[in-house]
Formats: C-alpha cells, sequence, structure tokens
C-alpha cells in the first residue's frame, strides 16, 4: 500500500510498503531517515561538482561519456581513491623497502644486495608513475565507475596495476622509455582520436584492448550501438565487449577490424595510434566465422549459413551435425584439413595440435607394423577437389573456370 512520508529534508512523498504491520512501520521510519529523490539527486550533483573541481585543480580532465548521475559520481569518487592508493603506492616503491616489491609481474624484484634493490626500486617507481599517468588519460566516466580501487588492499590493487600494464604494455614501455631519456621533449600522446570521413555522430567510441576482450566505451548512441551489434559486440554492464572465443582469432586484430568498421560508419575513434594506423590501412585479418576448431577427440567445422558449405562439410567421414557445425572424427583430419584449405578456412591451435597428434599416432602405428590398421587416406587434393565439384554447386562452378 501506498502511504506519504516526510523526508529528513522536509519534503513529503510517497512510498510503497507491504508485508506485516512491523515491517511496514519499519520501512517508514528508514525513508524518513533519508532524503527525498530530488534532494539527492541535488546532492550528487553538488558531490560530482566538488569532486570535479577538486580533481581538476590536480590538472585531471572532465569524465565523459555517461549522463547517467551515479555514472559520473562513481566515476569521481574512485578516481579519487585510485589517485590516493597510487600515491601511497609510488611513496612505498620509493621507499626503504621499494626494491622488494613488484609492480608488475613482469618486473621481478628481491634483489640480492643493495645495488639490486635500488635498480627494482627504481624501475618500480618509474613503472607505477607511467601506470598512473596512462590511467588518468582516461576521461570515461563508465570506465572510473567500474574500477574498484580499495585504498587499504594493496595485494588487490597491483594486481589491479599488473592487469592494466599487461593490457598495455607497448604504451606504457614507451612512457617509460620517455621518462628515461629525460631530456625534456614531450612525449607523443600514443592515444589519439580519429575522425571519420563522412561524420555521422559527434559521439567518440573509445577503444581498450585486453588479452581476452575488445571494449567499446561511448556515450549512449544509436549509431554506435548499431554498430557495435553489427559487429557482434555484447553489452557487458559499462561497455560494449567483444569477448575472446577460439573463433575469434587475435585480439588485437579485432580491434583492428572493429576500429576500421566504427570510422567508415562515420564515428570518431579514439584509440592506440598504431592500432588506428594499421585500421585505416587495412592491415588486418578480418573476421571469419569459418573455423575448424578441436572438442575432445573430434574436430569441430564451423558453418556460417552457406548451404554448400553445409552440403560439402556433411560428405566429411564421420561428421555429425551439431547444431551450427559438424562434429568431425580426428581419424577423418585428411579430409578436414582439405576442407579446410579449399573453403577458405582457419584452424584453431588446438585443432593443429589434435591434427598433428593424429598424424603422428598414424605414422607409430605404420612404423610399428604389429597392428593392423587401415590404410591412410589417400587421397589428393584433386580427389577432394573432385569431389567436391562432383557435389556441383554454384559456388563450384566459379572454382572450375579458375
Ligand atoms: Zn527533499
Amino acid at each position: 500500500m501506498k502511504v506519504d512520508v516526510t523526508y529528513s529534508c522536509g519534503h513529503v512523498g510517497e512510498i510503497e510498503v507491504y508485508g506485516e504491520r512491523s515491517k511496514r512501520e519499519w520501512m517508514i521510519r528508514r525513508a524518513s531517515e533519508g532524503i527525498c529523490e530530488e534532494c539527492q539527486l541535488k546532492q550528487d550533483l553538488a558531490r560530482i561538482e566538488e569532486l570535479k573541481t577538486e580533481q581538476e585543480a590536480l590538472g585531471l580532465p572532465e569524465l565523459t561519456g555517461s549522463d547517467k548521475v551515479y555514472v559520473r559520481k562513481g566515476g569521481y569518487v574512485h578516481r579519487k581513491t585510485f589517485l590516493a592508493a597510487m600515491e601511497n603506492f609510488i611513496a612505498m616503491c620509493a621507499g626503504t623497502e621499494g626494491g622488494r616489491m613488484a609492480v608488475c609481474r613482469e618486473l621481478k624484484p628481491f634483489g640480492s644486495n643493495d645495488e639490486q634493490r635500488a635498480y627494482y626500486a627504481k624501475k618500480n617507481v618509474q613503472m607505477a608513475k607511467a601506470i598512473k599517468e596512462a590511467m588518468l588519460r582516461i576521461t570515461s566516466a563508465s570506465y572510473w565507475n567500474s574500477l574498484m580501487v580499495v585504498e587499504q588492499d594493496m595485494i588487490d590493487f597491483t594486481r589491479l596495476l599488473s592487469d592494466y600494464y599487461s593490457e598495455n604494455k607497448s604504451l606504457i614501455d614507451q612512457m617509460i622509455k620517455a621518462a628515461e631519456s629525460g631530456d625534456g621533449t614531450p612525449v607523443e600522446d600514443p592515444i589519439i582520436t580519429a575522425e571519420p570521413d563522412d561524420p555521422k555522430t559527434t559521439s567518440v567510441a573509445e577503444i581498450v584492448v585486453t588479452e581476452e576482450c575488445v571494449r567499446l566505451y561511448s556515450p549512449k548512441d544509436d549509431t554506435i550501438i548499431e554498430a557495435a551489434r553489427k559487429l557482434r559486440m555484447q553489452w557487458l554492464k559499462s561497455y560494449w565487449g567483444l569477448s575472446k572465443t577460439v573463433r575469434t582469432g587475435d585480439m588485437m586484430e579485432r580491434a583492428r577490424e572493429v576500429i576500421a568498421t566504427l570510422l567508415s560508419r562515420g564515428i570518431p575513434v579514439k584509440a592506440d595510434r598504431e592500432l588506428i594506423a594499421d585500421a585505416i590501412a587495412g592491415k588486418y585479418e578480418p573476421y571469419t566465422p569459418r573455423w575448424v576448431t578441436a572438442r575432445g577427440d573430434s574436430l569441430i567445422v564451423w558453418l556460417d549459413g552457406n548451404d554448400d558449405l553445409y552440403y560439402s562439410a556433411k560428405k566429411l567421414k564421420g561428421a555429425e551435425y551439431d547444431g551450427g557445425c559438424f562434429r568431425v572424427p580426428l581419424t577423418s583430419w585428411r579430409e578436414v584439413a582439405d576442407f579446410a584449405r579449399f573453403n577458405n578456412y582457419k584452424i584453431s591451435d588446438k585443432a593443429e595440435a589434435s591434427m598433428e597428434r593424429a598424424k603422428e599416432e598414424e605414422h607409430q602405428r605404420m612404423a610399428v607394423g604389429t597392428v593392423k590398421v587401415k590404410a591412410p587416406d589417400k587421397r589428393t587434393e584433386k580427389d577432394t577437389l573432385k569431389d567436391l565439384l562432383n557435389s556441383s554447386t554454384e559456388v563450384l562452378d566459379d572454382l572450375k573456370d579458375s
């Protein structure tokens, strides 16, 4: 039932209560201790202004990319916590114990003498400073809002830095190098914003690549949403993500393709300078759904909706349809390899290893000669092509001409 409540700010509002009398009373009491939605919003906006002014005084840029108040507030709050934790961390690195700490897994600390420890302390400070500088360049409110920093928890904090470093190795290394040379020349910002030839929106899509995912951060924008969907990206709470699977290939390749697609659709892109250059130059392997992967003792031949492909894959010895793919026994590896070659399939590392193993086993069985085995498939590429041609389909008519 609905009841009127006087909030602590003095405003009156209506809330929905239910349950037993004691529970209803508790709900009313709890609501009256709080403030109304409008006052809460005012308070949050004031807090954002306060944090923004404070952080601007430190030379930090305004957070952008979200019109949600709680996201922007969370962003400023977390960036403040991050900054404090980072200062604390850098001081610790520079201190007497600095040489015993590791900012990143890649840095091996624990020098065995004072000289080595001093070296690692210096390296740690350099790296921590570079990571700090790089992270503070990120202006996405969503990014900061989702960044959980617990100031007291050094283990979690170093893990955060370590992860950031492994995801942005080239950027950080470049920044450390620049800091080391220390000749005062300004470092070229490796993150740039590329403008499309024919802009369709003013919103900028920010691309961050991790080993597992290509992330797209942006304000809510229909043009970007449509492009993200087209790129098979999924909304993952605070960003559009293209997650790594057995069929996506290298994430850097996917990032270049994502950038090229966004630009071609008239969307400005903020990303690593080199990634953008490669994307514009078309230096990437386009995504293909055509993959041979491995699962247990089977090879998996994925389909892409092409009927001809379905019928030729179906002919693979022992092939069983399994919803969107064919499961083929490893013993048919030779046929699968031929099929892959003719149809421009990619073979995953795992499938490659499985096929290699099957080949080895075949050789061994033949060499030992004690076990009677079926003669290996002697079919040549030509035979397989003939088979394919006999299956007479339109795609294959093209092949005949060539
Ligand atoms: Zn109020």
